[in-house]
């Protein structure tokens, strides 16, 4: 077999497809397989194949190329998901900033900007008015 072709193909239809290309005949007509690859690159994702009459232009290119240019896509949930399985955990925000309410005003505080006086939790403005009754 010939050394692997890869290339970047314009087709009719403004359609763009980036893959290992080859001759392949189909029912007596010779056409342009294109193997998609996967994202990394260890597979075929699908394959295509295209008349030569509908081919606007060949760029021929390097695996590595293709690759790259599939990674500048952006990639689909499902790819996220497959190269990190915890993607899916969004609802898992123990690696958040933790945020404490305010006891009098809700007012949502990281833990730096809070001050405690007997046992609750305030933000500095009204730990200030807590003491300012507490002693007034
Ligand atoms: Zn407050």
């Amino acid at each position: 077999m010939s050394a692997e072709r890869w290339a970047i193909v314009e087709i009719m239809g403004h359609r763009v497809r980036a893959g290992r290309v080859s001759e392949v005949t189909q029912f007596g007509v010779v056409m342009c397989r294109i193997e998609i690859p996967t994202p990394d690159g260890e597979g075929i994702d699908h394959v295509e194949d295209y008349g030569g009459g509908s081919i606007f232009a060949i760029a021929e290119t390097t695996k590595e190329k293709v690759l790259e240019r599939y990674r500048q896509y952006t990639p689909t949930y499902a790819q996220l998901a497959r190269e990190n399985p915890t993607i899916g955990e969004f609802d898992d925000v123990d690696d958040d900033p933790e945020f404490i309410a305010c006891s009098s005003c809700a007012k949502a505080l990281l833990e730096d900007d809070t001050t405690e006086l007997e046992g609750r939790i305030f933000c500095n403005a009204c730990a200030e008015q807590e003491r300012a009754t507490a002693t007034g």
